[in-house]
């Protein structure tokens, strides 16, 4: 089952498209919360060793999880970027998703800087230079 469901059956109150509007560590968050109610603090986790294949498995507890996605969620960034007040925000679900679906990496990200990066000039009008913005941020 893929993870937007999952999300709209463990909390009821959650719309769809709230869930696909949240910010992917808000999203992952809800998840961990998910985890945590069903199966308990720890995340199982293993890897192989690049060597030998050996598996190696391991417990990550997940408050250290939390607290790293918790601070991310609340992230969105503003600054100033030759003579451009620039807005980024954080990627939500809908948006990795139609990513995804490009052809491309560069596609992908074209998209998702176009999804989430407001630019806007000293008039605050947004400014048909995003694209050229677009392309130094990107590199
Ligand atoms: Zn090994």
């Amino acid at each position: 089952m893929r993870a937007m469901p999952l999300l709209v059956v463990a909390f009821p109150t959650l719309a769809e498209a709230e869930a696909e509007s949240m910010s992917l560590p808000a999203h992952d968050l809800a998840l961990l919360r998910l985890h945590e109610q069903s199966f308990g603090i720890t995340l199982s986790a293993f890897t192989t060793c690049p060597c030998c294949g050996e598996r190696l498995e391991f417990g990550l507890p997940l408050s250290a999880l939390a607290a790293t996605l918790s601070s991310a969620a609340q992230t969105a960034r503003s600054f100033v970027h030759e003579g451009y007040a620039l807005r980024l925000r954080l990627a939500d679900s809908a948006a990795a998703a139609e990513a995804a679906m490009e052809p491309d990496l560069a596609a992908a990200e074209t998209l998702l800087l176009d999804c989430c990066l407001h630019a806007a000039d000293v008039n605050g009008s947004a400014s048909p230079a995003e694209a050229p913005l677009h392309r130094a941020l990107a590199r």
